[in-house]
C-alpha cells in the first residue's frame, strides 16, 4: 500500500506546528514542507525587534529536527496551483508533487501602498529575513528613516532605528498609531512612549509618492507636505496570500475560509495560520488573526486534526510586541466599541488595560506587567462579571480577584 501523503504549503510556524502535530499524533504517511524561501524554517518576531539580522533570523527548529522525525523540506519552492484531476500540487517549476491532502499555511505578504516611487531603493517592507537585512543594511547607513503606518511591526522598527541612533518620524494616516486594535487610550500611552524616545508621530497624513533618483529622498503627502527620508518602512497591513486556494475553488473571504479543524469546502485541502480565516472559540466572530501564538496552535491543531485526532485551538490569542526593551502583552480580541477600563497610575512606561464588553473582562493588555497580565487571563478565560471600578484600582489584587470567580462560578454550577 502507498503511503498517505501529506504536503504542506508553507514551512513558517503554522506549517511546521502542523508537521510536528501529525507525527505526535501517530501519522505515520509522508510529510513534505514546500516553502518558496530557500532558509530552514525560521520565526518572524524577532526581524523586527533586532538590529542584527543574523541574530534576528531564528530557526524553528534545528536542522536536524526534520529528518529525525521522516519530514521532507522542499524549500525555494513555489507551489502555483493543485491539479485536481491529478491529485498532485504544481510548483513554478512546472515540476509537481503527489498529494493525498494538502494544508495551506502559506501566511500574508505586506500590503503596498500602489503609489509612484515605491520602487526606489531603500523603500522596504519587513516580512521575510531577507527584507529585515535589507531594512537594517540600509539604517547602517544612518537616517532619516520614515516609517509609513503606526501598526505594531513599524513601530517596532522604529524602536530599533532610534536605538541606532536615525532620526525616525512615523507617519500615521489615521488618529493615532495602533488605535485601530488598542483603541485611543492605550494608542496614547504607546505614542507617548515613542515621542518620548525621540520618534516624531504625524497623524492624519497619507504618502502620495515617494521622490528620489534611485534611491529613495523624501516622502510626499497628499496634502503637499514633504519629509526627507533614506529608508522608508511601508507597513500598512498584510493580504492573506489565499491565491491557490482561491483558484482551486475553495471559498475565500479576507483569506481561506475553514472549519473548526481547518478543513476547506475544497474535498482536500485544509488550511491553517495567518492565512486562514476561522471562528476562533475564543472570539467567536470569523476572521483572519496575525499573531505568531495563535498560528502556531492553529497550525498544531489542524496537523493533529488531519493526522485522525480533531482537535480545535481553544486558546485565548495571545501576542506581544517588544519596544524600548520593554514587552506590550495581550490576552484576548478587542473591539472598538469594547470599553477601556486603564488601571489608575498609567504611564507610557507601564501600564495594564482591560476591554469590557458588558461586564466582563474579553481582553487585557500591559506594558511591562507580565505578571498582572498573566493573573489577568484568568478573567478573560472564565468570562465571570467584574466591576471597571475593582479593575482600575492597582490595589486589587488580580490572581485573588480571578481566584474567587473561579471558585463563585463552579460553586454556582454545582
Ligand atoms: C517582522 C514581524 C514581526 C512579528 N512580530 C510578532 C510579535 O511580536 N508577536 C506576534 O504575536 N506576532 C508577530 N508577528 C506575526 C507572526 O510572525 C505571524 O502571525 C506568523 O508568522 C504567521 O505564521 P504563518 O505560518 O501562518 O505564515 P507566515 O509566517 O507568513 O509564513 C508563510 C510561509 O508560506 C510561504 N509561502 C507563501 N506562498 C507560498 C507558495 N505559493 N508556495 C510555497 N510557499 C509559500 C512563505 O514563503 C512563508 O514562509 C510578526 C510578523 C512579522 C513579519
Amino acid at each position: 500500500m502507498p503511503k498517505i501523503h501529506h504536503v504542506i504549503v508553507g514551512a513558517s510556524i503554522a506549517g511546521v506546528s502542523a508537521a510536528a502535530a501529525m507525527r505526535e499524533n501517530g501519522f505515520d504517511g509522508t510529510i513534505t514542507l514546500v516553502d518558496a524561501q530557500r532558509l530552514l524554517p525560521y520565526e518572524r518576531p524577532a526581524l523586527s525587534k533586532v538590529a542584527d539580522p543574523e541574530k534576528a533570523v531564528r530557526p524553528i527548529f534545528p536542522d536536524g529536527y526534520y529528518a529525525e522525525h521522516d519530514i521532507d523540506l522542499a524549500l525555494g519552492a513555489r507551489v502555483r496551483r493543485l491539479d485536481d484531476d491529478r491529485h498532485r500540487v504544481v510548483l513554478d517549476s512546472g515540476a509537481d508533487l503527489p498529494a493525498d491532502r494538502v494544508l495551506l499555511t502559506t501566511g500574508a505578504s505586506c500590503r503596498r501602498l500602489g503609489v509612484p516611487g515605491e520602487g526606489l531603493a531603500n523603500v522596504h517592507t519587513l516580512r521575510t529575513a531577507d527584507d529585515a537585512r535589507h531594512v537594517f543594511a540600509s539604517l547602517e547607513r544612518g537616517g532619516p528613516l520614515v516609517v509609513v503606518g503606526g501598526g505594531f511591526i513599524g513601530l517596532e522598527a522604529a524602536a530599533v532605528a532610534r536605538t541606532m541612533g536615525a532620526e525616525v518620524t512615523v507617519v500615521e494616516a489615521g488618529e493615532l498609531p495602533l488605535h485601530g486594535p488598542l483603541g485611543p487610550s492605550v494608542a496614547r500611552l504607546m505614542t507617548r512612549l515613542h515621542q518620548e524616545h525621540g520618534v516624531r508621530v504625524v497623524t492624519h497624513q497619507s504618502v502620495r509618492r515617494f521622490l528620489g533618483s534611485q534611491a529613495v529622498q523624501e516622502v510626499v503627502f497628499t496634502g503637499g507636505r514633504r519629509l526627507p527620508a533614506a529608508t522608508v518602512i511601508v507597513g500598512i497591513g498584510v493580504v492573506a496570500n489565499d491565491q491557490v486556494a482561491r483558484e482551486a475553488g475553495a471559498t475565500c473571504r479576507d483569506g481561506v475560509v475553514v472549519d473548526g479543524h481547518g478543513r476547506t469546502d475544497h474535498p482536500w485541502l485544509w488550511s491553517a495560520g495567518d492565512v486562514a480565516s476561522q471562528i476562533h472559540p475564543g472570539v467567536g466572530t470569523r476572521g483572519r488573526i496575525e499573531h505568531w501564538d495563535v498560528a502556531m496552535r492553529h497550525g498544531a491543531a489542524v496537523g493533529a486534526s488531519m493526522a485522525g485526532r480533531p482537535t480545535v485551538n481553544t486558546a485565548v490569542p495571545y501576542f506581544w510586541t517588544d519596544q524600548y526593551g520593554k514587552s506590550l502583552q495581550m490576552f484576548g480580541r478587542a473591539r472598538p466599541q469594547d470599553r477601556v477600563v486603564l488601571r489608575e497610575q498609567a504611564t507610557p512606561e507601564r501600564f495594564l488595560a482591560f476591554w469590557l464588553r458588558e461586564d466582563r473582562v474579553v481582553a487585557v493588555a500591559g506594558l511591562d506587567e507580565a505578571k498582572a497580565v498573566r493573573a489577568a487571563r484568568a478573567l478573560v478565560d472564565s468570562g465571570a462579571p467584574v466591576s471597571a471600578e475593582v479593575l482600575a484600582d492597582p490595589s486589587t489584587d488580580l490572581r485573588a480577584l480571578s481566584r474567587g470567580l473561579a471558585q463563585r462560578a463552579l460553586s454556582s454550577s454545582a
